[in-house]
């Protein structure tokens, strides 16, 4: 416990929400925590928090909360006891973990600490013996992932502080409604604001963040990546091609941007060529440009390849890895960097090793205490796994730890189906989420404030999170949970803690030689200050600069892919819906929609010349059909959007993903195609 306070006990700690990842005070009373204060020491948002922050508190003793285990009787959720929950999870996972593992799926979440990412990969693959293991990071930013990855061989989000933001001169933000979504970075943004820089958002939406900004480009959805290489074209023919270092692929690269001449790329944008031209020379005349992707610019069939055509404009005009300038994306989830290097990926081990990779398999396998052939192959990314649910030779058994799929996947008439039809689905949660709602057994876990762990925000930087209080009646911590389903599924071995502190040290041992290495870290180093990684040893002082000119490829060369893009877009005969996320919401809204001090309702935004078009008003129901389903919702009138665009947020169930493809997905980060799908509006059937 951090002694902050002369007055209440307080213990410093980390936000549960966004992957900025602020530090703020719990003042505690009777054992309870009753007020939030920032801290000025926070390193990444100095003393401010956003109302999510300061709201988080009221799921802690909220009525809903799940302090029993809940088990399905005749059709009903009842409560029982801990033996009797453990017994049912022996029956559904010992037999399969004999004879067919692989039938037993296991979802996770970009909102898991560092610890527990680490110990649900462990628990897939070594007690239940599974490869299908995912989760919901796949819906954030794996598309970014992917690209660099497969560019770079490394994946850090941003490879520089945040404060490094306040030094580019030009920043263009792909996507990424930053003052909802990320509300503490807007300081970076003013910083280099009022050095002089200028501000794009590239958007289909007058965002908030796009009326800060002052330059907004409203290009249709799904057109970020012909914007980028029609930038790239002019550099080209304005003799700016000087890369950042050598790399593969680049006359390619280049050979492909030939064809995006101003004219197409304004056609296919939907934007001006002057639009075009303009964005250009100021990318050309800047010194240190950055630009940022939110998922905007990743949630789509092609979004790997859209982060791909921006990376290599970075790369190719020297500026790839620079301090406050190239490329970087924003997590979004808490622990969505975190969350995707240790594990949980399916393809992935701890420390972002490859599971395909030899050398990492024997790594871990000795870490592990087991044979490196004991390891499954990578199985299916999370989509595929939520469609495999409950059909023939495919998932029997799901079990989900702090995902809420039913609202956030695609396809969300789709995937509840599935889920209803498998034969056991076992949901570790605090809350009873809409998943929950459907599951065959509900364990009570613990949430943010009752557990120990780390997180990694959205500039590599590992932070402490504390244990402020215990979780009430019989909700356990989620990582002794998984050990008693591992004790369940008849393979406890590995799987024996007997305190917190063992298996945090473990994780961070088995990070040693990964590139997302934390071997050098400890919860006593971790107390004195926050660190970014990788930091290999005890003496090394992190990493603040990830990107260096040479990578952690085999011949130490990036490689730069040429974009495959979809054709070029016809002229519209339907409107695009595109969906996303409201500031006042968290993710699948589990947690903030039960709030009501982050009120907020369901609607679809639509440009005022659409909805007299289609003979609406605002607040008036429309129905909204798209080749993969139907809902109905009031209409928001949204001057700033694009007139051929109509806008969903995600955070409620039978709203934005009953709209979504659950089969449309990118062929290499198997991200879905949430940002643009085909829609109709209708007049609503009151009835
Ligand atoms: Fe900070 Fe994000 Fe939490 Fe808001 S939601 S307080 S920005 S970590």
């Amino acid at each position: 416990m951090v002694a902050t306070s002369p007055y209440l006990p307080t213990v410093r700690t980390t936000c549960p929400y966004c992957a900025v990842q602020c530090n703020f005070d719990l003042h505690l009373e009777d054992n309870l925590p009753v007020r939030i204060t920032p801290t000025r020491e926070c390193p990444v948002a100095h003393g401010t928090v956003c109302k999510k922050g300061l709201a988080a508190l009221h799921d802690v003793r909220h009525p809903d909360r799940l302090t029993q285990p809940l088990l399905r009787k005749g059709g009903e959720l009842v409560a029982v006891s801990w033996t009797e929950a453990l017994a049912y999870a022996r029956e559904a996972l010992a037999p399969a973990v004999q004879s067919c593992p692989d039938a037993t799926g296991v979802f996770g979440s970009g909102s898991l600490t560092n610890e527990k990412t680490y110990l649900l990969g462990k628990f897939a693959r070594l007690a239940l013996r599974t490869a299908n293991i995912d989760y919901n990071g796949r819906y954030c930013m794996a598309s970014a992932s992917t690209a660099l990855n497969r560019t770079v061989g490394y994946d850090r989000g941003l490879g520089f502080p945040l404060e490094d933001i306040g030094t580019s001169d030009l920043i263009l933000l792909v996507g990424a409604n930053i003052a909802e979504t990320l509300p503490p970075i807007m300081q970076y943004l003013k910083a280099a604001r009022d050095r002089g820089a200028l501000i794009y958002a590239i958007d289909p939406r007058a965002t908030t963040t796009a009326k800060v900004a002052g330059q907004h480009l409203a290009i249709r959805p799904g057109s970020d990546a012909a914007l980028a290489l029609g930038v790239l074209h002019l550099m080209k023919i304005w003799g700016r091609i000087r890369p950042t270092a050598p790399a593969h692929g680049m006359a390619e690269v280049l050979w492909q941007a030939e064809a995006y001449r101003p004219a197409r790329v304004a056609r296919e944008c939907g934007v001006s060529e002057a639009e075009i031209m303009t964005l250009a020379q100021r990318y050309a005349a800047a010194q240190r440009p950055l630009i940022l992707t939110g998922r905007g610019a990743e949630q789509h069939a092609h979004g790997t390849d859209t982060v791909q055509a921006l990376i290599n404009l970075a790369f190719l005009t020297g500026h790839f890895g620079k301090p406050g300038a190239g490329y970087g994306t924003l997590t979004g989830q808490g622990n969505g960097q975190g969350g995707r290097e240790h594990g949980q990926k399916t393809d992935q081990l701890p420390g972002a090793r490859s599971l395909r990779n030899p050398e990492h398999r024997a790594e871990m396998a000795q870490v592990w205490g087991c044979l490196p052939g004991d390891l499954p192959q990578p199985g299916l990314s999370a989509q595929e796994l939520l469609n495999a649910c409950g059909q023939p030779g495919g998932i029997e058994t799901l079990i989900v730890l702090g995902a809420n799929p039913v609202v956030s996947a695609a396809g969300a008439r789709q995937v509840t189906e599935r889920l209803k039809a498998l034969k056991h689905l076992i949901v570790i949660d605090f809350l009873p989420s809409e998943t929950a709602q459907l599951a065959t057994l509900v364990l009570p876990g613990s949430m943010w404030c009752e557990e120990e762990g780390t997180t990694t925000n959205l500039e590599g930087r590992v932070q402490r999170r504390r244990k402020a209080i215990t979780a009430p009646g019989g909700a356990r911590e989620d990582w002794r949970i998984l050990c008693d389903l591992a004790q369940a599924a008849g393979r406890p071995e590995g799987f024996t803690y007997s305190t917190f502190r063992e298996l945090q040290d473990e994780f961070f041992r088995a990070t040693r030689g990964g590139q997302a290495d934390y071997s050098g870290l400890s919860a006593e180093r971790l107390d004195r200050a926050s660190v970014q990684w990788p930091v290999p040893h005890p003496d090394s002082p992190g990493t603040p600069y990830a990107y260096a000119p040479t990578y952690p490829t085999p011949d130490r060369l990036a490689t730069l892919h040429v974009p495959q893009l979809p054709p070029p877009a016809a002229p519209r005969l339907t409107l695009t819906l595109t969906t996303g996320r409201l500031g006042n919401q968290y993710q699948s809204g589990s947690q903030t929609r039960r709030n009501p001090a982050l009120r907020a309702d369901a609607a679809v935004q639509m440009h005022p010349d659409t909805a007299r078009e289609h003979g609406l008003r605002a607040g008036e129901p429309v129905t909204l059909r798209t080749a993969h389903g139907e809902t109905t919702l009031p209409v928001l009138l949204a001057p700033g959007i694009r007139p051929d665009t109509v806008f969903v947020p995600f955070h409620w169930p039978g709203t934005a993903n009953l709209l979504t493809s659950p089969e449309s997905l990118d062929p290499l980060s198997r991200m879905p195609a949430f940002k643009a799908t085909a829609v109709t509006l209708h007049p609503a059937v009151v009835g």
